[in-house]
């Protein structure tokens, strides 16, 4: 508790966001989700921000980030703690209950990722064994609604990669670009073809039209002049690095 009280404030602080500011745009990520999201230094960083920070710019409001568990994400915008949430969140039917999404900024999906030595032939060969997932998330889902079993939780896909090198569990799923930031420079490991198909936007509470078309306006926007190409490309290339350290 007195850990997690700690990491709070850490991330308020750095990312230079205290609560005085009523009229910021506050943005509510994880940042353990690269490139959408990741800490330079101490710094939240990454595709999503920039977009959020986008959308804080036409509306010409300051902006702040701050980051909690994937789980906490979705609440913190409902209960009005923050105004955006964006950390490669996918739409879904369960989660339009309860947020209004935007327009989505990209498409991607879920990948197994596996041991070369034991290698991947298909969904099939998941049942029953055991399978690390980021807590609260689409690869969760696939395991409890699709193989009809259990996960072994974790807070990142990263840790969950790491109980994979360890033998703590057999295969792990996770969306394909952390999944790739992930496996970068481990030569045993290696990830299969998407097993879904999902895209990402950014979710706020319901009922804020205006919101809501500033920011589908603003996706529209980074989408036709470049700017969201090239914070892929850009973002990608600085995890990727990170990961060579
Ligand atoms: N796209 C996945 C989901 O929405 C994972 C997101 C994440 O872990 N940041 O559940």
């Amino acid at each position: 508790m007195k850990k997690l009280a700690i990491a709070a404030l850490a991330a308020a602080v750095l990312c230079g966001c205290s609560d005085s500011g009523a009229d910021k745009v506050k943005m509510i990520t994880e940042a353990t989700f690269p490139p959408y999201e990741f800490l330079r230094g101490h710094e939240i960083v990454g595709i999503d921000v920039e977009i959020c920070r986008a959308v804080a710019q036409k509306l010409g409001r300051e902006f702040s980030c701050e980051t909690v568990d994937f789980d906490s994400v979705i609440p913190a915008v409902i209960s009005g703690k923050a105004d955006l949430a964006a950390a490669g969140i996918t739409i879904t039917e369960d989660r339009k209950k309860n947020v209004d999404f935007s327009v989505p900024y990209v498409k991607t999906g879920i990948v197994v990722i596996y041991k070369k030595s034991v290698g991947f032939t298909g969904a099939e060969q998941l049942k029953g064994k055991k399978i690390g997932v980021q807590g609260g998330t689409t690869s969760e889902t696939y395991v409890l609604n699709e193989l009809k079993q259990e996960p072994e939780r974790s807070r990142s896909p990263a840790e969950s990669v790491a109980a994979l090198k360890s033998g703590r569990v057999e295969f792990v799923i996770a969306d394909i670009d952390p999944a790739k930031n992930c496996v970068k420079g481990e030569p045993d490991l290696a990830i299969s073809d998407f097993i879904t198909s999902e895209e990402y936007a950014i979710a706020i509470k319901k009922g804020q039209p205006e919101l809501l078309k500033a920011i589908n306006e603003t996706i529209a926007e980074i989408k036709a002049d470049g700017r969201l190409a090239k914070w892929i490309a850009d973002y990608t290339a600085e995890a990727d690095k990170l990961k060579d350290k």
